[in-house]
């Protein structure tokens, strides 16, 4: 690995043993913020198709509702009818009688008329119980896949945070030595700046993260070691083996 000259150096070996975990930790800090997301889609995909279902019996109380009332207007315009026909049979007044064959013909042509809307709503309602159905038995596989998916997912969200803990102890024993502040507190901006790759190698003047050219004054004070060199480019932290 570098030789460590300068304290700066020592700082900058130090980091560069660290780098390899913290990429790690990123990708797992990434993966335990992916999972409980992946979780909550697909709970809200089972929220959805329950609200679909409860939004189709809605429908079908209400076309129930809507037959019962039709029915039952059905019912009092029958007894109007009987009514009707009494009055029309003991009355020998052909104006009277006429008034209310008329009346029971008008009577008569709006109960088929409902009986006809009643039936289509039947149907329609009979439908909303067949689809019903099919999106109920949906809805059990799909509860069924969401438990076991929750499940893997709880078992993949212990097993980072596992290896996120490993991680953590080995970056605080590999930083025990002296580093300097400033530079560390570069490299964790970098870190999270640059998606857990905080430096870069230089290998024959070219930075390995971007594959820009490192300016000749730069490679000068990289070789002297004194401060922290950051790639024109893509503002890593350079190192050179
Ligand atoms: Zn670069």
């Amino acid at each position: 690995m570098t030789l460590a000259n300068t304290p700066m150096q020592e700082t900058i070996s130090t980091l560069w043993g660290i780098q390899e975990i913290d990429r790690d930790l990123f990708r797992v800090e990434e993966e335990l913020k992916r999972l409980p997301a992946e979780r909550a889609a697909r709970a809200k995909k089972l929220e959805d198709l329950k609200a679909r279902i409860q939004a189709v019996k809605d429908e079908r109380n209400g076309l129930e509702i809507r037959v019962r009332e039709i029915e039952n207007q059905s019912i009092t315009q029958r007894q109007r009818i009987r009514k009707l026909e009494e009055e029309s049979g003991g009355s020998r007044d052909m104006a009277i009688v006429e008034a209310c064959r008329y009346e029971v013909r008008e009577l008569q042509r709006e109960i088929k008329h409902s009986e006809r809307i009643c039936v289509e709503m039947m149907l329609e309602s009979e439908q909303k119980v067949e689809d019903l159905k099919a999106s109920e038995e949906q809805l059990a596989i799909e509860e069924g896949h969401f438990a076991e998916l929750s499940e893997g997912i709880d078992r993949e969200i212990a097993e980072a945070e596992g290896r996120k803990s490993e991680l953590e102890s080995t970056r605080s024993e590999r930083l025990s030595g002296d580093v300097d502040p400033e530079a560390l507190n570069l490299y964790n901006r970098l870190l999270s700046a640059r998606e857990g790759q905080a430096m870069a190698r230089v290998e024959s003047q070219v930075c390995q993260a971007c594959y820009m050219s490192i300016p000749p004054n730069l490679n000068v004070q990289l070789a002297r070691g004194n401060k922290v060199i950051q790639c024109p480019s893509c503002d890593r932290i350079l190192f050179r083996i």
